[in-house]
């Protein structure tokens, strides 16, 4: 393992590889060894992820039901062109989910795109058809041109004010994107904080959620404020800046919020492998087509649903924390949004593969073959090129059963 050091993300073969190099870089004297029992075998209860993008037609029949497999329910992000704002939208959307996953047992729970002109009796009407509402920063994600500008938040108040009447929790994507041109990418976030803790002090019960957090700021917040929580991706647990920019620069490894500083994934880390209660796996997967993904001029963002709980499993048993990985992937889900989901057993073992190994099938594994490829083609899976250490027990996608 000489030069290992050296090596960014991009470089090296295994996840295996990469979290030793985290571990040598990374003072881990503090981290209780609390699970050092070697298993082969792991049976995750009704998996949750909170932050999923299927996007809709013919992309969202080619990756819904990957992303389904390891997964008992998912929260689903509203930002289609154009955005999820009415109750028949959030209906037929759902209709459009469950068919494109063939109405197996599975929970997508539904979201709406915030907007400053809400009533009351709106918000009411839909509130059981819905879990959350999703707040975007202007020009900050897929198809977000035009929405939340915080450089004018009281705009914002009465929306807020109906949400935490009627016990309605919000989403935020976490950047601040006011004066653009004068703040760095990987300060975005940072300088969020904040807003963010104007908005936790005013609505005290309004449950609000950092999504993809991605800095020590704003992760250490929920210590601060009883009414913030957090979610965590696994792109945010494995990369810092420096994997994306120092040597090989790939697009796969672009997503946003940016990956940050060393210390940003050390806190985060923490955190999440400890088992926090107010911290939740929610993926962020987001897939492209390859065109635009996969191209001189590259879209933010990664397809991580499907092998995002193989990585995990990987992660949590090197940093010796097996026994917490339930919390983070359900457990406190389910608690801090008070549902119930499918009972889902989802098994996994111990078996050496390469994401892009599953070639069995003359067209990519994870995604749909009744999917036309003239139709849509995906661009790759995050951690393509890599050897992870567990896999699903048996052959679980529909398509290969
Ligand atoms: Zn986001
Ligand atoms: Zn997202």
């Amino acid at each position: 393992m000489e030069n290992l050091e050296f090596k960014c993300f991009t470089e090296t073969t295994s996840l295996a590889e990469h979290l030793e190099m985290m571990k040598i870089h990374w003072d881990c004297a503090d981290l209780v060894q609390s699970c050092t029992k070697q298993i082969s075998e792991i049976v995750l209860e009704s998996p949750f992820d909170t932050h999923l993008h299927l996007r809709d037609w013919e992309m969202l029949k080619a990756v819904a039901p990957s992303s389904a497999t390891t997964f008992a329910g998912w929260i689903i992000m509203p930002n289609l062109a154009p955005a999820i704002e009415t109750l028949e939208q959030v209906i037929s959307y759902k209709w459009r989910i469950m068919e494109a996953i063939d109405w197996e047992n599975f929970t997508p729970y539904m979201t709406i795109n915030f907007r400053s002109d809400y009533t009351r009796e709106f918000l009411k009407k839909i509130k059981p058809h819905i879990i959350w509402i999703k707040m975007y920063p202007k020009w900050q994600t897929t198809n977000s041109e035009g929405w939340v500008d915080w450089a004018n938040i009281e705009e914002y108040r009465n929306t807020l004010t109906y949400m935490q009447e009627l016990w309605i929790p919000l989403l935020v994507h976490w950047e601040r994107i006011d004066g653009w041109y004068k703040i760095d990418e990987l300060d975005k976030e940072r300088k969020f904080a904040p807003i963010y803790e104007k908005l936790a002090q005013e609505f005290p019960k309004l449950k609000i959620i950092m999504e993809h957090v991605s800095t020590k700021e704003c992760i250490e917040l929920i210590d601060k404020y009883p009414n913030l929580y957090a979610t965590v991706t696994l792109h945010h647990l494995l990369l810092i800046h420096n994997d994306i920019v120092s040597m090989w620069i790939q697009p796969h490894h672009f997503f946003k919020p940016i990956a940050k500083l060393w210390e940003d994934r050390k806190a985060i880390l923490k955190y999440v492998l400890s088992g926090n209660p107010k911290i939740m796996l929610g993926t962020d997967s987001a897939p492209h087509e390859v065109g635009k993904k996969e191209c001189a001029c590259w879209c933010a963002w990664a397809f991580t649903a499907p092998i995002a709980l193989q990585a995990l499993i990987q992660i949590f048993e090197s940093f010796w924390q097996l026994d917490n990985l339930h919390k983070f992937a359900s457990e406190n889900a389910k608690k801090n949004y008070e549902i119930d989901l499918p009972q889902k057993n989802v098994k996994f073992i111990k078996k050496d593969f390469e994401v892009s190994d599953k070639k069995e099938l003359p067209y990519d594994y994870f995604i749909n073959p009744n999917v036309r490829k003239e139709l849509i083609t995906p661009a790759k899976l995050f951690l393509w090129w890599k050897k992870l250490a567990w896999d699903l027990k048996g052959k679980n996608l529909p398509w290969t059963i």
